[in-house]
């Protein structure tokens, strides 16, 4: 039971947070650092990276510039996250995008790029990290996916389709690499006040809040709690799980 609920139960462990320069990934990159992790910060817009990495709590954080939709900026990224910071036993496939429209006006763009991200993005960093986290028989994988993809939701059937397969990747990364010491869990958010809800009018929050029995939008850092408690030794023996998060709209 040694460092299940200390207050620094991931001293030493180094975490790569996709997405990690804003909104849910920021939260989750503060979470994991106060936690103790040194904390690697990836994102496209180096700038709004770096300026994350450097507000963390604690030393030895640093930010990368990298889109997770491309596989080999991810081995590039990986590899420069070790040499820097050392072997990856946590990543947080959090980056994500949404090109909202229905069905019948949906471009092919605004479809693969939404999978290419959300996707394709968690993919490429999960298989790159993989061989390093066999090595160290540890590993803590956590996808951010979204109510959406377990619901469905008009306008969004690219986002949709991309986390609904987050689901089968965390479930069949979990049976896959369960026996080498790797778990891999995933979270699903409801709806969170963010740049992404940025965009939502009132009507639509209110509309939105009737849905939700705890009847608020939450915060990223309600889901950062979440992320900090999978991804450490207090979930030693949970795999392959999708948990909500959402103030009950799923249930
Ligand atoms: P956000 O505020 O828009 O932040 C998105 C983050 O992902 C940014 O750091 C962004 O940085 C990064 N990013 C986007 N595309 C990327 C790419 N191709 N490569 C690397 N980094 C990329 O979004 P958020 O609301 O915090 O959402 C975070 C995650 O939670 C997403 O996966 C989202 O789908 C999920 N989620 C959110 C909600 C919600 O209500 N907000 C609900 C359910 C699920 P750059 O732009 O600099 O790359």
């Amino acid at each position: 039971m040694e460092g299940y609920m200390s207050e620094r139960e991931l001293d030493g462990k180094v975490a790569i947070v996709t997405g990690g320069s804003r909104g849910i990934g920021l939260a989750i990159s503060h979470a994991l650092a106060e936690a103790g992790a040194r904390v690697a910060v990836v994102a496209r817009n180096s700038e709004r990276a770096a300026a994350a990495a450097a507000e963390l709590p604690g030393e030895g954080h640093a930010s990368f510039t990298c889109d997770v939709a491309d596989p080999e900026q991810v081995s590039a990224t990986h590899k420069a996250v070790e040499e820097a910071l050392g072997p990856v036993t946590i990543l947080v496939n959090n980056a994500g995008i949404t090109r909202d429209n229905l069905l019948l006006r949906m471009k092919d763009e605004e479809f693969d790029e939404v999978i290419a991200a959300n996707l394709k993005g968690a993919f490429n960093f999960t298989r790159s990290v993989t061989r390093g986290m066999m090595k160290q028989r540890d590993g803590a994988i956590l996808n951010v996916t979204s109510v959406v993809g377990l619901m469905g939701n008009a306008g969004q059937v690219n986002y949709a389709a991309s986390k609904a397969g987050l689901v089968g990747l965390t479930k069949s990364v979990a049976k896959e690499l369960a026996s080498r010491g790797i778990r891999c869990n995933a979270v699903a958010p409801g709806f969170i006040s963010t740049d992404m809800t940025d965009e939502l009018t009132e009507a639509q929050i209110e509309a939105l809040k009737d849905q939700i029995p705890l009847g608020s939008l939450g915060e990223p850092t309600d889901i950062a709690a979440v992320v900090r408690f999978l991804v450490g030794p207090g979930a030693r023996y949970i795999t392959g799980q999708v948990l909500a998060v959402d103030g009950g709209m799923v249930m």
